[in-house]
């Protein structure tokens, strides 16, 4: 009966132990989402490259495209897909850890009617349709447009 008693104690001793760096643990890994919350942190920050061609003659894709366009889910004043030079770069940031952003989004905010053209989309090289796609971070696009 006596010997039983140490090795109570030792349990507990190990389960209380757990327990409470388990708990450690938990706190800690709830801290970086609080910041997220509470801040401006983006989730993510991709970038896609894209060519535009009218007719066949290269197009600037303009600097500032969604900058201004604040619908809560983007940086603060900008569109969560926007431009900030005239390079083709378009970035691609949310606050929402996997929000996936359509190409129709980013033509809409740029005010690029495609509806009564003759658009193809080719993306890393394969024709796609332009109306299911969805930016993917490093993707190489090429607007081709047809009047
Ligand atoms: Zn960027």
């Amino acid at each position: 009966m006596q010997k039983a008693k140490p090795k109570h104690t030792l349990l507990f001793t190990v389960v209380f132990l757990s327990i409470g760096i388990g708990v450690i643990i938990a706190f800690n890994a709830t801290k970086p989402q609080d910041q997220q919350v509470h801040g401006e942190s983006i989730a993510y920050h991709h970038h896609a490259m894209l060519g535009y061609y009218l007719n066949g003659q290269k197009q600037v894709v303009p600097a500032n495209i969604g900058i201004g366009i604040d619908n809560g889910l983007g940086p603060a004043g900008m569109f969560p897909v926007h431009t900030h030079d005239a390079s083709g770069t378009i970035h691609i940031e949310s606050k929402q850890a996997g929000l996936q952003l359509s190409f129709i989004q980013f033509t809409d905010v740029w005010g690029l009617d495609l509806s009564d053209k003759r658009a193809s989309l080719f993306v890393n090289g394969a024709l796609v349709d332009y109306k299911n796609y969805y930016f993917n971070n490093g993707d190489r696009l090429r607007l081709e447009v047809v009047d």
